[in-house]
């Protein structure tokens, strides 16, 4: 646990250093690295404490569905307000009127380093207060290491507003688009902007879209169940996807790879193949939470009603394996790494990445839906043996 803490915002900075240093090639890390380690600066400061306090405000103001959450262990249901979407297209006419009107992605993009930094300490201020408001789950370990780490409570609020819900999606989601846009921006002001860089931003851009489209569904997602919110999930939301998941944009902003117009046409294939498993399962498996008597692919579905009353749909993709809906987002990964060619492995950093956070996350909800599901969950693994790759794995 000590080591991925370490570990994780430490690739983050080596891949900035990398790009920034080294014309996006891997090299060796080495002692020398740190003296490249990006300052907070003032300006950096102001720029992110404002643009996550900009996101609140949109998740606070904004006019918004309300929906009910997955009844809870005491059988309660949370109430969520659900504008995200807006939020989202708010932010982009904003985006649009800095793009025309001002320097914003030169900056954005000169000083991703110290915007970095600053979002570190932003996400450990966020940690830290939730650790010092003392709540906890009931028979949580009272461990302060392990309550950092995981977070003690699993939907913590001040007031009505949730803060899982606008960490996990908002400032770092939201976040990860404008920086994409400001690469592409910065590219075209200095070179040409690429087919590549186009496709990359849009693909990207369309898996923002569809989160917040349908936001709902991601109210029956493992994160929103069953994760407390620490540092894992806060980092991973503010810092790792903002600063991660925009690596491929990175790169191209300095590189294009010049595929041509087959090579173009596949990768495109092949990310509307990852979106239609990762979408059509996901939304399959929230409506049959939702109203198990719909129909599944034109028939009534089947499922494994469990001793605990909770339904285990074995129909339809869910048929297939049982994380097909990982599979999808693998493919839509690996589209967005091809579009950067083959000349530096760099890019490929996130397919790895998600590939080994995707089998690490299927093998714990496995152990979690064995320790709560019992013969039921054995029954079903019986009837869906593969894991993530139906045949393979
Ligand atoms: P799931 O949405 O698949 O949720 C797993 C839970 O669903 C299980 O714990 C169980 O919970 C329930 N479940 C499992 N099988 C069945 C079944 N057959 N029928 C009914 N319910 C079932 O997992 P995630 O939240 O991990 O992923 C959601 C999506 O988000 C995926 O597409 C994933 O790829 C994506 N994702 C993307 C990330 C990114 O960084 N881009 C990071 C992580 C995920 P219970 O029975 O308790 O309800």
């Amino acid at each position: 646990m000590v080591l991925a803490w370490l570990a994780l915002p430490a690739l983050v900075y080596y891949v900035w250093i990398c790009q920034t240093y080294h014309h996006g090639q891997l090299v060796l890390p080495s002692p020398g690295m740190l003296h490249q380690l990006p300052r907070p600066t003032l300006k950096s400061m102001v720029v992110i404490i404002g643009w996550v306090g900009y996101q609140a405000i949109l998740q606070v103001l904004l006019p918004g569905r309300r929906a009910l959450g997955l009844p809870l262990p005491d059988g309660g249901r949370l109430e969520y307000r659900l504008n995200g979407l807006l939020s989202l297209l708010v932010t982009i006419v904003l985006l649009t009127v800095l793009l025309i009107g001002t320097n914003t992605p030169a900056w954005v993009v000169g000083n991703l380093g110290p915007l970095l930094s600053t979002t570190n300490i932003v996400a450990l201020g966020v940690t830290v207060f939730l650790l010092l408001r003392g709540r906890h789950e009931p028979g949580d370990s009272p461990g302060p290491i392990r309550r950092f780490w995981y977070g003690s409570e699993l939907n913590p609020r001040i007031g009505r507003f949730d803060l899982k819900l606008f960490f996990e999606a908002r400032p770092g989601l939201v976040g990860w688009v404008a920086i994409d846009v400001c690469l592409a921006a910065r590219q075209q002001q200095e070179h040409v902007l690429s087919a590549s860089m186009i496709l990359v931003c849009a693909f990207q851009l369309a898996y923002v879209l569809d989160y917040f489209v349908h936001e709902e569904a991601v109210l029956s997602t493992y994160d929103i169940r069953h994760e407390k919110f620490g540092w894992m999930l806060c980092w991973g939301d503010l810092v790792w996807v903002p600063f991660l998941y925009t690596v491929q944009a990175r790169y191209l902003a300095d590189h294009d790879p010049g595929l041509g117009a087959s090579a173009l046409t596949a990768i495109t294939v092949l990310n509307a193949a990852g979106y239609v498993v990762f979408r059509r399962s996901n939304l399959q498996k929230h409506t049959f939470r939702n109203n198990p008597q719909t129909p599944v692919w034109g028939e009534a579905p089947h499922f494994i009603t469990t001793a605990n009353g909770s339904l285990l749909l074995v129909s339809g993709w869910w048929r297939l394996a049982r994380h097909i809906n990982y599979l999808g987002d693998i493919a839509m990964s690996a589209a967005w790494c091809l579009l950067c060619g083959f000349d530096s492995p760099l890019p490929y950093l996130y397919i790895a990445y998600f590939v080994v956070l995707l089998v690490h996350r299927e093998r714990r909800d496995n152990r979690i839906c064995q320790a709560k599901y019992g013969a039921d969950w054995t029954e079903y693994r019986a009837r869906v043996p593969y894991r993530i790759i139906p045949g393979v794995y």
